[in-house]
């Protein structure tokens, strides 16, 4: 039994390797918010059972059984789970996000609707901090987890006698220096995520200005808040991330749009996409997020096609049905490729999938 330990993208790659050449029903991907319709699991299992047959029937009550083992134990309202019995396959990830219920029976695990919550949710880390206290936040999937606190005792007022006040100033911006790189160095140990500055007043700007380059390139924004206001602070560092998000996938639309001029390093449509995500070719992957087109699949020859087809034209074989998007996403997956989701009407019109690719 494995379960869930690495990073999201990490748990996603690995899911994309696995299937069943000879089942194309021994996986079973769940996604469950349970806190509404508390019936969807049972009427799905009605539903699977009353159709299968032999093993792979077999194979699914004994999966099941596993699945609803995972959702005993686990209190939270969202997770989705990947099982195969046979497989002595078994992975969940607790989410933070409320998910469509959804329940798919198929020869791999079905990855699309974890694929976009990563392509929507990107971990960041968010920084509170004033003159003499930081806060590190992990904000990941919607979860928002404290890594660390510092705090440093800086003087704030020049006491009568003693010192000049130049001297005390000097003394008070050395103190706050050294804070502000300690906070620094902390912050390096998450320098490949996005960062969000927030505190009150100046302290965060002067931080800003002190960070090292590769830092200060993550720094997406700045939020003006009270020291104390979490909640606010991580409404509104969500906003920022959600909006950025919207940015990155318009930023991939027109990247795509810029290559199909130049004929350059790029494919699209459904049949062109398919073809470079199965070579490897493709670097960053762009989905029109609500399409679900229909498509065939001959597990015996490994051919995946857009529309309806029952039998192979190529071995005779039975075919069967698949989401042709989920089919690309897995490929794509495999090899390590970014996706990334979108609403824009052009990707519609491009064929409603696309590809930055690595060669040609
Ligand atoms: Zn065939």
């Amino acid at each position: 039994m494995i379960i869930m330990s690495e990073n999201l993208s990490e748990f996603i790659r690995k899911l994309s390797e696995v299937y069943d050449p000879d089942s194309e029903n021994s996986f079973v991907s769940l996604y469950i918010n349970r806190a509404v319709d508390k019936k969807f699991i049972d009427r799905r299992i009605k539903a699977c059972e009353s159709i299968l047959k032999k093993d792979e029937l077999k194979n699914f009550t004994n999966t099941v059984k596993d699945i609803l083992d995972i959702l005993r134990k686990n209190t939270g309202d969202n997770i989705a789970i990947f099982a195969s019995h046979k497989h002595n396959f078994l992975k969940y990830i607790p989410l933070h996000i409320k998910v469509e219920n959804l329940m798919i029976v198929d020869s791999s695990p079905y990855l699309r609707p974890l694929a976009r919550l990563q392509d929507e949710w990107e971990s960041f880390t968010l920084l509170l901090i004033n003159s003499n206290y930081a806060k590190i936040f992990s904000v990941s999937m919607g979860k928002v987890e404290h890594t660390k606190k510092l705090s440093a005792d800086i003087m704030n007022k020049h006491k009568k006698g003693g010192w000049s006040q130049a001297r005390f100033n000097r003394l008070r911006r050395g103190a706050i220096h050294a804070f502000f790189s300690e906070v620094g160095e902390a912050l390096q140990k998450r320098a490949d995520e996005r960062i969000i500055l927030a505190g009150p007043g100046q302290a965060k700007l002067q931080f800003r200005k002190m960070l090292p380059k590769n830092l200060k390139d993550n720094v997406v924004d700045i939020i003006d808040i009270d020291i104390d206001d979490k909640v606010e602070l991580v409404k509104k560092s969500k906003h920022i991330i959600s909006e950025k998000e919207e940015l990155k996938s318009q930023g991939a639309v027109k990247l795509l749009k810029a290559e199909i001029l130049k004929d350059g390093l790029v494919a699209y449509g459904i049949k062109e996409t398919l073809d470079a995500a199965k070579n490897g070719q493709v670097e960053l992957l762009l989905v029109e997020k609500n399409y679900v087109p229909r498509g065939w699949i001959c597990e015996n020859c490994q051919i995946v096609k857009e529309g309806i087809q029952r039998t192979c034209p190529c071995c005779g074989k039975k075919t069967s049905e698949v989401d042709i998007i989920e089919e690309i996403l897995e490929f794509a997956e495999r090899t390590d490729a970014d996706v990334e989701f979108t609403d824009d009407k052009e990707l519609a019109n491009l064929g409603h999938v696309g590809a930055i690719l690595r060669f040609k």
